[in-house]
């Protein structure tokens, strides 16, 4: 991959219209422009979508398997834990529907307990350095799992189709106001960057993007928006929602932001009305999980979700595990197609979503109405101020370190009280429990009174779900 620095953008355009075009590469071309490898791979990945978004749910599946027969043949002949798993099994018939649901679930315990076993022992070359990602998704399960940089490529090509689905003007301001540990991002500065993302490998020039730390509160929050003016707005649908309800409740006027880009969890009732609402926006939904990438992405014509089948199969299973019909709930159960540094076979995820009818746009990607569970919890200060809490994002990096801990939940149980509900692989020492106790404090940047409680497993809530932090005062 070349490390080429893109000499030409498309903002500034002196007055012309807005034509987004792809940062040029070459000297002395801006346009059309001639990019370099990266972004020529990831505009390559963005062309194809342009066409497969439109091809029949068949015609996906197709294509799905001829590339589930590589990673399959990667899987078995690299990796451990499948050459175990998939001893006997040919890969080309693996795909075929019985077949392949005969093969057994991955859950996030299998995933832990393997360690390394799930690592590939041999990467194509040509899929790039290999980074690691740590997640707790929502499940209170922590996972560590590894990505190739091709895996990365994916991720931009489908940020940017969100773009295109979305018509986002570019060359605008976008803020983000999400997760950041204790001191980064802090109001009333919060940080600036030149671009959305990363600026070297962004395939097109865009505005500039500002960002602030989620645990800013409401009013704070809406000072900094006043004064940056975004376009577009990223956040949590949580935070949306109270942003959105505070500002409807004082009457306060927030000029200018169009859409509100929803990530971290599943946007629950009433968000959508409440951004239309206080600020005339609209809502886009974004459901994705960091061990896997985009999962599906909201439809600009219908607003349901639509599968990223070209990055990852998606199966929605019932109890006996045969896949739901339209209108059935059941648990998202999630392969992606491309990351062959620790290939994740029928993972399930622990997310549990509702299976909707082809959508009326056209577009022959899979359609979930909704994803259920992912709703996260917020502590309560002493002071009753409310603010998120970095472990539900899963952040919690340091934590694994501490102490053998398989599970964990950390429950609010009084206002100056947290109860840390591990299961663990054996009893901790006075030591591990001090130190956990000091990282939490330093994560939730107050001292609450620790309390331990060992637990088998964590219980899963109503909704079936597991909850990395609860509130229960
Ligand atoms: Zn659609």
């Amino acid at each position: 991959m070349s490390d080429a620095e893109p000499i030409a953008g498309t903002v500034d355009q002196g007055g012309m219209p807005y034509c987004p075009t792809p940062r040029s590469a070459i000297e002395g071309i801006a346009w059309p422009a001639l990019p370099n490898l990266w972004q020529a791979m990831v505009l390559s990945l963005l062309f194809q979508f342009e066409r497969s978004q439109w091809w029949s749910p068949e015609a996906l599946l197709a294509q799905q398997h001829r590339q589930l027969v590589h990673l399959l043949s990667h899987a078995t002949a690299t990796v451990p834990f499948y050459r175990q798993r998939l001893a006997g099994l040919r890969p080309a018939e693996l795909v075929t529907p019985e077949a392949w649901r005969a093969l057994p679930l991955l859950t996030r315990a299998e995933i832990q307990d393997a360690g390394d076993a799930l690592v590939s022992a041999a990467v194509p070359k040509q899929h790039g350095p290999v980074s690691d990602i740590f997640t707790s998704g929502s499940t209170g399960r922590p996972v560590q799992a590894r990505r190739t940089s091709l895996s990365l490529a994916f991720w931009s090509a489908f940020t940017e189709r969100d773009h295109l689905w979305h018509a986002r003007d570019r060359s605008a301001k976008l803020a983000v106001v999400r997760h950041a540990d204790p001191g980064q991002d802090p109001y009333p500065q919060g940080s600036r960057a030149r671009n959305w993302g990363h600026e070297s490998r962004a395939v097109y020039a865009t505005g500039p993007s500002v960002a602030l730390n989620v645990n800013a509160s409401i009013e704070q929050q809406l000072e900094w928006l006043a004064r940056e003016r975004p376009r577009y707005l990223l956040t949590f649908p949580t935070n949306a929602l109270r942003l959105a309800r505070y500002c409807l409740a004082r009457e306060i006027r927030l000029e200018g932001i169009e859409q509100v880009m929803l990530i971290g969890e599943i946007a629950g009732a009433g968000v959508r009305a409440a951004c239309r609402e206080a600020w005339g926006a609209s809502v886009a939904d974004i459901y994705s999980a960091r061990e896997i990438g985009y999962i599906a992405l909201q439809c600009p014509e219908a607003g349901c979700l639509h599968v990223q089948s070209e990055g990852v199969l998606a199966e929605i299973l019932d109890a006996a595990g045969e896949p739901c019909a339209p209108g059935e709930v059941g648990r998202v159960v999630l392969t992606p197609l491309h990351n062959f540094a620790m290939p994740l076979i029928r993972y399930d995820i622990g997310d549990y979503a509702e299976v909707g009818e082809l959508c009326r746009c056209g577009r022959g990607l899979p359609v979930l109405r909704r994803v259920l569970g992912r709703q996260q919890n917020m502590i309560v200060l002493p002071s009753g101020e409310r603010r998120w809490t970095l472990l539900s994002s899963g952040n919690i990096e340091g934590l694994l370190e501490l102490a053998p801990i398989r599970q964990y939940q950390f429950a609010q149980i009084a206002p100056d009280a947290i109860e840390a509900r591990l299961a663990v692989a054996r009893p901790l020492s006075a030591a591990e429990e001090s130190a956990i106790r000091s990282w939490l404090i330093a994560r939730l940047g107050h001292p609450f009174a620790l309390t331990f409680a060992y637990v088998d497993a964590i219980p899963r809530t109503k909704g079936g779900k597991y909850l990395d932090f609860v509130s229960e005062i």
